[in-house]
């Protein structure tokens, strides 16, 4: 049954590269909070809104279950748990790619030269699909962070990884060779029955953000 006397909970990053930036969205919105850095459920001052400040990687499994209502996660995230959710729209923020990189000075020079090697990544879902797509047979070994050094540890012969300016990998000897995922931060929302109220209050931070990002252009 619809419960119209929960309020709607939104899924945020508790402390990470999307945080801020997503925090400032909803205070730029209009939706007030206070003391968000302390607890973990925050409640909205002025709207029927809580968010839920939890690590980025449980955000899309959250919204499927419907534990939350809407998420800001990135889209690699939401890609790589193949989650049963509904994409609202994209943000424009927290913009990378995932990416495969190899030692600069290997002897693999291009993807195909990776055939039959060790490739390391927190991204196996997304990396499996690429190789797979080429034709290519690489062994993955998942890693939760860190990536960048496997090559340098001798535990893989690439990596693929997130990017944005390309500094981490050129500070490790890496080069990237080619793209597997563009990303940004996108605005998700859960599969499960939603309240009139709910649906309303989606409507509304929707109308508010398309509003917000005419401004800001
Ligand atoms: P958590 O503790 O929440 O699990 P995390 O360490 O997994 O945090 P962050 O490094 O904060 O995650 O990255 C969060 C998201 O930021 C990424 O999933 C991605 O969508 C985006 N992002 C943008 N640029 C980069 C980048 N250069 N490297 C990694 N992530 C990036
Ligand atoms: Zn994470």
């Amino acid at each position: 049954t619809l419960d119209s006397t929960t309020s709607l909970r939104i899924a945020v990053q508790k402390s990470g590269r999307l945080t801020d930036k997503t925090l400032n969205l909803l205070e730029g919105i209009g939706l007030h909070f206070d003391d968000y850095k302390r607890s973990l459920l925050v409640k909205c001052l002025n709207f029927d809104v809580e968010l839920l400040l939890i690590r980025d990687d449980d955000i899309p499994e959250y919204v499927e279950d419907g534990v939350c209502d809407l998420g800001f996660v990135g889209a690699n995230t939401v890609a790589e748990d193949e989650a049963d959710v509904t994409i609202l729209r994209g943000l424009g923020y927290g913009v990378c790619r995932l990416a495969i990189a190899i030692p600069k000075n290997g002897s693999a020079q291009n993807v195909e030269d990776l055939d039959g090697k060790k490739i390391a990544t927190s991204y196996p879902v997304l990396t499996r699909k690429f190789f797979e797509d080429k034709g290519l047979n690489v062994d993955i070994i998942t890693l939760s962070g860190s990536v960048e050094i496997a090559p340098r540890l001798e535990i893989a012969d690439g990596i693929s990884d997130l990017v944005s300016t390309g500094g981490t990998l050129k500070a490790n000897g890496l080069v990237e060779i080619e793209k597997i995922f563009d990303s940004e931060t996108q605005l998700i929302q859960t599969n499960k029955p939603l309240s009139e109220g709910k649906q309303k209050m989606i409507r509304k931070i929707l109308q508010r953000i398309e509003g917000h990002k005419k401004a800001s252009q």
